[in-house]
């Protein structure tokens, strides 16, 4: 009898064992499965932006839009200064990436940290970075709008070099190299890789990164507020010409308070507050 109920224990033993390996491997398959699902839903949310016209990542093709009647960027971009920055430079608050300026490819910043606000996913992404002084100028914004009740998301912070090189990778897959690079970034040339950049969005807009975030009343909040914080919308309404993109309402960027200040109340870009249009 005894050996009866041995044998019982043991059997019982092994279910539960098979029980448990089974439960954690469907949490992994699980948890791969969701990784996907964001990763195609990024994706297909550029897919809209790029039948909109309106992408973040770098995918808004506008033509002729440097005017070549004011070319002083464009003329400092042949001696392409920036390429030897120091990393002291590159990590100025200030520092402007954009068509005709790029970074390099082995700059990180060193003091990425996540943001303690709301992200419609829970994976820990690299996504979720930004620079210390910008997330913590990230949270106090946050906590305004959640005091207005306001139902504001982050989407898309620090992009990595390699991620960008991915995502323009997926594009030249999808549609060929010249249609790659009339819709994505080349690699470098993304203000996300300054980790000072932030999207947001709401779930009025599904999450997504669309104009008509705007109309929402946390783009509006955002559009007079976000100044306050030390944030810009960098690629304001009609000003394509200057900045090479078109309307991106969830597109923030950190600049600090002052300079936030005079930008947003003179209506500039950041080209024009640094003296580059
Ligand atoms: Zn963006």
């Amino acid at each position: 009898m005894r050996y009866f109920y041995i044998a019982a224990l043991a059997v019982v033993f092994v279910i539960l064992i098979v029980i448990y390996k089974e439960n954690s491997l469907l949490t992994d398959s699980t948890k791969e499965e969701n990784k996907e699902m964001l990763l195609s839903d990024y994706l297909s949310t550029d897919d809209e932006k790029m039948k909109n016209k309106n992408g973040d990542l770098d995918s808004a093709p506008i033509k002729n839009s440097i005017d070549k009647g004011k070319q002083s960027q464009e003329d400092f971009a042949k001696d392409k200064p920036w390429e030897s920055y120091t990393e002291e430079q590159l990590d100025d608050v200030l520092l402007l990436v954009n068509k005709e300026r790029d970074l390099p490819k082995d700059y990180v910043p060193s003091d990425l940290v996540d943001p303690n606000v709301p992200f419609p996913f829970i994976e820990e992404l690299a996504q979720r970075l930004m620079r210390q002084e910008a997330a913590t100028a990230l949270e106090d914004l946050f906590e305004k709008a959640n005091d207005e009740n306001l139902n504001l998301y982050a989407q898309s912070g620090y992009r990595s070099y390699e991620r960008q090189e991915s995502i323009f990778a997926y594009y030249v897959e999808r549609s060929g190299e010249e249609k790659a690079s009339r819709v994505s970034a080349n690699a470098g040339h993304s203000e996300h890789q300054t980790g000072l950049a932030m999207d947001v969005t709401t779930p009025e807009v599904n999450f997504q990164l669309v104009t008509s975030f705007e109309d929402t009343p946390e783009g509006q909040w955002i559009k007079e507020n976000a100044a306050q914080f030390g944030f810009i919308i960098r690629y304001p309404k009609d000003k394509e010409k200057i900045t090479g993109y078109q309307y991106e309402p969830w597109h923030l960027r950190f600049v600090g308070k002052e300079p936030a200040k005079v930008i947003h109340e003179q209506g500039l870009t950041l080209e024009e507050y640094l003296g580059f249009e």
